[in-house]
């Protein structure tokens, strides 16, 4: 007990205005700083990472975490208790988010820890067998980088790790860009498997770690629809959704995606599937690509539409929402009678409702009815956290359009 006080006395405290403790309690994580009592507990002074103690207007506990006063999110929590930060405590969890891969995946290809949807605020890691790699999102797993390395190591047995740490969420905390190993040697093309079709994914150059895992469970959904079929895979990335639905049979497949490294994997990985001779790729702006294919009356039946976030920030919500509307019309425009269209996207800002409502009027402005066939999300390593909407960000709609 003794013991307890004294910790308890260096870590530092954040008071919450009344009130502002019932998200928390209700299982939210993230503490705003306008939420904070500055008065009584100032979040000047705190060092970008700290460990602090989230208490209420009376001086309650309402969870333990880290601080960081330069951010709107000033505080995370990795407990509703006293519970901090430490490398015990990463141990445990990445126990727990491993087991739960291990019952979902035959092989060691998956996201192990999906952050704040695991219960690991600021850490995501995505493993590629005897390699993981590591995005440190926050300042209080930044400071944590040597035990994140070590509990790697000791819960998952890998032999290297790589520090993507290049994202751009990192500058809302402060935190530097850069690409490290920081275990072993990470080898420069590892392989991913999924239901038979395999892809060589470039961890240290590729997009985000090299891999988009969370449309593993949408790729299956979407090759089902593929036999015989025409396919269209715009934003293809390395040809997650093309290669697969070539392997599923479809007659033929075109793929379209801005970056030329992409496309070079992409080719790669058709010739390592044995379906070059179907799939095709081109470099291009995915919009003008769709505009030129739905001028000269191109048709296909089966479309598959995953772009980027469109709508990164509550204030790009406008023009956003018109990118997702052009792209849903042109998408539609290029699908033939009874086709399938599957619309993606990963704007937490965009809800599938509002996504709905974007193939709707997209509809309407084509002239054409659609079928909802399926409401998909993110892949199950991605686990939604229920108390923070922010972790649902992908949504798969799948539509035959007639
Ligand atoms: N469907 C992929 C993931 C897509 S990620 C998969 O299943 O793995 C989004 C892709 O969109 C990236 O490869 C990026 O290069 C591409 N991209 C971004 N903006 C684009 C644009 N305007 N036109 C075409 N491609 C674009």
């Amino acid at each position: 007990m003794a013991n307890q006080t004294h910790q308890e006395a260096a870590v530092a405290t954040l008071r919450l205005r009344r009130g502002e403790d019932r998200r928390l309690r209700a299982g939210h994580l993230w503490v705003y700083s306008n939420e904070v009592d500055t008065a009584r507990t100032p979040l000047k002074g705190l060092e970008p990472g700290a460990p602090v103690l989230v208490l209420d207007h009376r001086g309650g506990v309402v969870g333990a975490g880290y601080a960081n006063p330069r951010s709107l999110i000033c505080a995370r929590l990795v407990s509703h208790g006293r519970r901090l930060l430490d490398r015990r405590l990463l141990v445990e969890r990445l126990r727990r988010a491993l087991a739960l891969r291990e019952r979902l995946f035959p092989a060691p290809s998956y996201r192990l820890a999906f952050g704040e949807g695991d219960h690991l605020p600021g850490l995501v890691v995505d493993r590629y067998g005897e390699t993981a790699v590591v995005q440190l999102t926050t300042a209080g797993m930044e400071r944590m980088r040597e035990a994140v390395v070590a509990a790697l190591a000791e819960v998952a047995g890998v032999r290297h790790v790589l520090a993507r740490n290049d994202t751009a969420v990192r500058a809302l905390e402060g935190l530097a860009r850069y690409v490290e190993p920081w275990l072993g040697e990470p080898p420069p093309v590892v392989l991913v498997e999924e239901d038979g079709a395999v892809f060589e994914v470039d961890p240290a150059a590729g997009q985000k770690t090299g891999w988009f895992y969370d449309q593993r469970a949408n790729r299956r959904t979407a090759a089902a629809l593929a036999r015989g079929a025409r396919v269209l895979d715009v934003f293809s990335y390395v040809g997650g959704f093309g290669i697969r639905a070539a392997l599923a049979g479809a007659r033929e497949v075109r793929c379209i995606d801005a970056s030329e490294a992409a496309l070079a994997r992409l080719a790669a990985n058709a010739e390592r599937n044995g379906v070059a001779a179907r799939v095709r790729a081109e470099r291009a702006d995915a919009f003008e690509a769709l505009e030129a294919l739905a001028a000269e009356g191109a048709r296909f039946d089966l479309v598959i539409l995953d772009p980027p976030a469109l709508i990164k920030r509550a204030r790009d919500c406008k023009a956003g929402l018109a990118a997702y509307r052009r792209l849903n019309a042109l998408g539609m425009a290029v699908t033939a009678e009874g086709g399938f269209l599957v619309s993606c996207s990963c704007s937490h800002h965009l809800e599938e409702e509002a996504l709905r409502r974007v193939v709707r009027e997209a509809a309407r402005t084509q002239g054409r009815a659609v079928q909802e066939l399926a409401a998909a999300g993110q892949d199950m390593d991605h686990p939604v956290h229920p108390a923070m909407p922010e972790t649902r960000y992908l949504k798969a709609l799948f539509l035959r359009v007639i």
